[in-house]
């Protein structure tokens, strides 16, 4: 078993040196400077992703786990280092823990289609009201193919999760809990530790979507205590097109392949196949090796981020836009009030202006926003809401990115009403 290791030395860091290291921040929309606020959408990659991606496909480009040639040993090198950087990231005990998706809906599909054939009738499946629809539509598929019941953890008024009622929801019946560390539309921050000691009061295994934790800093999934953490590529400053799932080992051990095929086998026989141990069994076919090298880089990189540095720099910028915001006629935030309670994904609502507006609106001040249910209609009908307007921040946002927003959305709001 390989275990995860590595020194990482932190980069000087300033907002202006940061940003010179992701090409795409030079250009501009409709002869303005780019602002741009989508991140928990996608964000950018700074070069040395790029050089990573562009070192394989230029140098060592050939398949992964076959060659033997050395090419195929170069790839297969960087692939593995490439796991190597994920399991770092999440301080898992085991690169083998670690299993190479297209992102977190794959991996959110493949533990739900894994763990549904040990389900039974009574069992309860809970997830929360504020899921993406990527924790949300598969564990609903699952239960209703398996005819289990699937419950709710509701929201407060804010669109935050209420756990006041936990010990109703998470019972003696429930298998799984599935619920994002932060949520994509509110900011809002799970407790965690409280959801899985309940759910560990009932034996129940627990699935952390953490696709908008993950690009805010190393995580450590050991302390989480949970069995399954997956998150995407392209939110954390890598490629598109992949991820991550772990999976703790003994939990990992005890599965079903989700994907057969070549790869993911020890022996094929007329009679019957034998399938491989650990992560290996799930990653079934070519795997995308250039997106996972990229992967890995950016982790690599995230790790050298001074994040304490980083952290006050996303605060001060979540103050400066919270005060913005709090001088708009009409707006509700969603998520907590206190830039220090939350993450710097801000969704806000203003009355007589549809987010489709303000964003296209805005899109005219070269300020890239996100309008739309935000894959989270559960969430919005519990709110009332059809639609919000969404700024999230990145570690290369300056003050600028949050004036321009404000200034265009003072002219998007007069204009509109
Ligand atoms: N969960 C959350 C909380 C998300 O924000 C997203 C992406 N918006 C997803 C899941 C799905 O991620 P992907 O599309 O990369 O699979």
């Amino acid at each position: 078993m390989r275990q995860v290791t590595g020194p990482v030395s932190k980069q000087a860091w300033s907002p202006d040196k940061l940003r010179q290291q992701f090409p795409i921040l030079q250009r501009e929309v409709g002869g303005r400077p780019l602002h741009y606020l989508d991140n928990a959408a996608t964000t950018f990659s700074p070069r040395c992703v790029q050089d990573a991606v562009a070192h394989y496909e230029n140098h060592s480009r050939s398949n992964v786990q076959r060659g033997m040639h050395q090419l195929g040993i170069e790839a297969t090198d960087a692939f593995e280092a490439a796991r190597g950087s994920v399991a770092r990231y999440l301080n898992a005990a085991s690169c083998d823990e670690v299993i190479f998706t297209s992102g977190t809906t794959f991996g959110v599909n493949l533990a739900a289609h894994c763990l549904g054939q040990s389900l039974q009738s009574g069992d309860e499946i809970v997830v929360s009201q504020a899921e993406h629809h990527s924790n949300f539509v598969p564990w609903q598929q699952l239960c209703q193919h398996y005819g289990v019941r699937m419950r709710l953890i509701p929201v407060l008024a804010n669109g935050s999760l209420d756990l006041s009622g936990l010990d109703q929801v998470i019972t003696e019946r429930c298998r799984v809990v599935a619920v994002s560390q932060i949520s994509n539309v509110t900011g809002s921050i799970t407790d965690l530790q409280t959801i899985t000691r309940q759910a560990r009061r009932h034996g129940a295994l627990v699935f952390v979507d953490g696709a908008q934790a993950a690009p805010h800093g190393p995580l450590d999934v050991q302390a989480l205590d949970a069995d399954f953490y997956a998150f995407s590529g392209h939110k954390c400053y890598g490629p598109t097109g992949i991820g991550a799932l772990w999976i703790r080992s003994p939990v990992l051990a005890s599965l079903p392949p989700f994907l057969t095929g070549g790869g993911m086998i020890e022996r094929v026989d007329i009679q019957g196949t034998r399938y491989a141990s650990g992560y290996r069994r799930f990653e079934a076919g070519t795997p995308p090796v250039a997106q996972a090298i990229g992967l890995g880089a950016a982790l690599d990189w995230l790790m050298t981020l001074p994040w304490r540095g980083i952290r006050a720099h996303e605060q001060a910028l979540s103050r400066q836009l919270l005060a913005g915001l709090s001088q708009v006629g009409g707006l509700t935030l969603l998520g907590e009030a206190a830039a220090q309670d939350r993450a710097p994904i801000f969704s806000f609502d203003i009355e007589a202006c549809h987010s489709h507006d303000i964003c296209q609106i805005l899109d005219g001040y070269g300020v890239a926003l996100r309008g739309g249910h935000h894959c989270a209609q559960p969430l919005m009908q519990a709110l009332g809401l059809v639609a919000t307007s969404r700024a999230s921040i990145a570690v290369f946002n300056t003050d600028a990115d949050i004036a321009a927003l404000l200034c265009g959305l003072h002219d998007a709001v007069e204009t509109l009403r």
